[in-house]
């Protein structure tokens, strides 16, 4: 087949040019609530949410009027020297629903600068504390970051990550945390975490020269749904704790309630030094995304212009006052909705409905996490 002339301009992501000949992109032209229409009306269930982000589907009411509103106000204006007051109004609102000990909040633009900026603060957090052999991460084995040189060199999948791992230092992995396919022979949620052994040896090895270690929280996303049980979770906290290394947890996928709490971590009873929040944060409308740290962190950053503890890092459009204001109205509607408390029956019926697909011999496994569902 043909692809028509629509699309000689466009390079898309995540796609091979052959696949895209004989199977051209839906082309969409609104959309509402968990539905997406093409060109000739068809309608689409949007299942992946649009990659994760609309914890509220699509063109809700609420949000559409406040970034109207805040479009009738102020469009934009640089982070550095000014900030708008829609952002400091986000800061304010996100505090609320944050992990207690998570206090100052860096904004960026999407999940992967939230990445580069955890790993850009651990490595500067360790020399600024003069710790200066500090530069390695650690890796889970099957994570996914985002596709920034900085943010995939702390990812491990393959087809994503192993020609630019041989280009550029990539950083010690794990082994794969797979529990439907567990090389240790081990049931999902009837083990120590045995997989998890390797992060102990990588530790133990390195301990002095490692700056962080950077995993998501019990759903590894991008590498195939694969959802890991807390006491694996509270394992990765607990090495760290007793090597004493950074934890940065990618929240990207899961904040925002998806996995029956606000942020994944929450199942725990450990706070992650640096987190990153991105994807649910503007449920979907404009790009942003933040790296929140602990006091302790922040506090070695501290000091004036000639104190050379600057964190200099930003980007255009960082703080943008549309982006915040979509923020502010998702933060709104989650506390009117009560999530994620109130989701708790609903999560248990999306995964009794999914359970049902083990009538097909083709599927091995149905994994469900709070209203996140994905089957093999
Ligand atoms: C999507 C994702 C990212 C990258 O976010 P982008 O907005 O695509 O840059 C990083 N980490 C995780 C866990 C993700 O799911």
């Amino acid at each position: 087949m043909k692809l028509s002339k629509k699309f000689e301009n466009i390079w898309m992501p995540f796609t091979a040019w052959e696949d895209h000949l004989n199977y051209p992109p839906l082309i969409i032209e609104r959309a509402k609530g968990i539905y997406i229409y093409d060109s000739q009306s068809h309608s689409y269930i949007d299942g992946i949410g649009s990659w994760w982000t609309k914890i509220f589907g699509h063109n809700h009411p609420y949000i559409t009027d406040a970034v109207k509103n805040q479009l009738s106000k102020l469009e934009h204006v640089m982070m550095a020297g000014c900030i708008s007051d829609t952002t400091l109004k986000l800061g304010e609102l996100l505090k609320q629903i944050l992990p207690k000990e998570l206090t100052k909040i860096f904004f960026s633009d999407d999940g992967s600068t939230a990445v580069e900026v955890a790993l850009k603060i651990a490595l500067q957090f360790h020399l600024l504390n003069g710790e200066k052999k500090k530069k390695k991460f650690i890796g889970l084995g099957g994570g996914y970051h985002g596709d920034t040189l900085g943010a995939m060199s702390v990812g491990s999948i393959p087809k994503y990550h192993a020609i630019f791992h041989k280009s550029f230092k990539k950083a010690l992995f794990t082994d794969q945390i797979d529990c439907y396919r567990c090389k240790y022979g081990k049931k999902r949620n009837c083990c120590s975490a045995e997989c998890l052994d390797s992060l102990e040896i990588l530790l133990k090895k390195n301990q002095e020269e490692i700056a962080a270690v950077i995993f998501e929280p019990l759903l590894q996303g991008a590498c195939g749904m694969r959802v890991y049980p807390v006491g694996a979770l509270e394992k990765i906290f607990y090495l760290c704790q007793k090597y004493k290394v950074l934890t940065i947890a990618d929240e990207v996928a899961t904040g925002f309630g998806r996995t029956g709490k606000m942020f994944a971590c929450q199942y725990t009873q450990f706070t992650p030094d640096i987190m990153c929040i991105g994807k649910c944060l503007t449920s979907g409308y404009l790009p942003m995304a933040a790296t929140i740290v602990k006091e302790f962190i922040f506090d070695i950053f501290k000091g004036d212009f000639l104190s050379g503890r600057t964190f200099e890092h930003g980007h255009t459009f960082t703080g943008n006052p549309l982006a915040s204001a979509a923020a502010i109205a998702t933060i709104e509607l989650i506390k009117k909705y009560k999530i994620p408390q109130s989701l708790a029956s609903l999560s248990l019926k999306l995964s009794e409905l999914l359970n049902e697909f083990y009538r097909y011999p083709q599927v091995g496994e149905v994994r469900t996490l709070g209203m996140m569902g994905a089957i093999e």
